[in-house]
């Protein structure tokens, strides 16, 4: 039998975009001089002031990473110790934030075309619990939930709303980045994200209090000798910001990139939008300029989304399940289960993907997929 050819070093589901090595590290030389490593310096404040820039929102505060972000945002709106409702199909960080800050998370179901949090169960689940004073959506793989009829729900009823942005940086929505959306969006800079400082995240909030408030909540709460409130360690270093400061020039040119992979990808591998294809990725909310941070595919079922991961392991290429499991089904989780969200969880795998991947590499994954789908 013919032997497979197998791919060496692997092919993993993502790859960190780096900068110019060179440039990097004439920003680590002046840090080195300046002897200022931490504690909001003058790299920290211009990524904060470049970032808010790019998003086109009035101001940003930085934080060492998304979940430690996710969990001061809950704290600036007061919703830590209360009910939220948020969604089962995202990563685990949505949740374990709000665990540690003691809310108590309901979980309503996605919308099966968008995999966001459907505004329909959102109010569903309102029934049943009355009481709850947030809702927390995801904008899923950079895809935007309904933002409208969330914001709907949420004023009528007069909760907060905080969005999980960490897949959104560069997503637009009528002309406006997904971060202005919510009384809150938090950001993630992890290494394997669209824009990255190796570890860091953020949060974009409307209200005006809300860039003191989380100044003081990472940084223990103190000014000085003035002790204010309870605060946690959640700064990031300058030599994370650096990272970022060097990487935010290449992201319009990431996000062109990514748009022709992805379209390379659809025409290979005959992948839409619409439900009733063998391959579909969600559907895309109207209006969206996309950020194409991941290539998903909706296989049929369970079966052909573990063959496909199966031959594709013989070669040494890694999709990854993302995401699975339903956060429905985590041992340490108890309540109603999701079942769009479960079924969905079974069966989506991304497929390798970053801006600089060479398109034959695609067309050979692609292949690879077919082939694997027909046996
Ligand atoms: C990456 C991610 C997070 C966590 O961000 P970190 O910076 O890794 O802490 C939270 N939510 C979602 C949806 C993510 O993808």
């Amino acid at each position: 039998m013919k032997e497979k050819s197998s791919f060496d070093p692997p092919v993993c589901v993502t790859r960190a975009t780096l900068p110019p090595l060179d440039a990097y590290m004439d920003c680590v030389r002046d840090i080195f001089a300046s002897r200022q490593l931490t504690n909001q310096g003058s790299y920290a404040a211009r990524l904060q002031q470049s970032l808010a820039d790019f998003l086109g929102v009035p101001s940003l505060s930085l934080c060492a990473n998304g979940t430690l972000a996710l969990q001061l945002a809950l704290r600036c709106l007061g919703l830590n110790g209360k009910t939220v409702i948020t969604t089962p199909f995202t990563y685990v960080a949505t949740l374990s934030a709000l665990l540690w800050e003691g809310c108590t998370p309901v979980f309503a179901d996605i919308d099966p075309r968008s995999l966001c949090l459907d505004p329909a169960g959102v109010e569903r689940c309102l029934k049943e619990h009355p009481g709850a004073a947030g809702i927390l959506p995801v904008h899923v793989y950079g895809n935007a939930c309904d933002v409208d009829a969330l914001a709907d729900i949420a004023g009528r009823r007069g909760l907060c709303l905080l969005y999980d942005a960490a897949h959104a940086f560069g997503s637009t929505l009528r002309g406006t980045s997904l971060f202005a959306f919510g009384d809150a969006a938090v950001g993630s800079f992890h290494a394997t994200k669209l824009f990255h400082t190796v570890e860091g995240g953020c949060v974009v909030s409307s209200r005006a209090d809300a860039n003191d408030t989380l100044s003081l909540l990472r940084a223990f709460g103190h000014v000085g000798d003035t002790h204010k409130c309870l605060g946690i360690n959640a700064k990031m270093s300058e030599l994370h910001a650096a990272m970022g400061l060097c990487l935010l020039p290449s992201v319009p040119d990431g996000l062109a990139r990514r748009a022709r992979l992805t379209a390379l990808y659809d025409e290979a591998l005959g992948v839409d939008e619409t439900m009733n294809g063998v391959l579909r990725r969600p559907a895309l909310a109207p209006d969206l300029a996309w950020n194409h941070a991941y290539y998903p595919v909706i296989f049929p079922d369970h079966g052909a989304a573990m063959r496909v991961m199966r031959d594709l392991a013989e070669r040494n290429i890694h999709p990854r399940r993302y995401f699975y499991p339903s956060l429905t089904r985590l041992p340490y989780i108890q309540g109603a289960s999701c079942p769009i969200a479960e079924d969905i969880a079974e069966r989506v795998l991304c497929l390798p993907f970053w801006p600089d991947m060479d398109e034959d590499l695609v067309r050979k994954i692609a292949g690879l997929v077919r082939e694997s789908l027909r046996a």
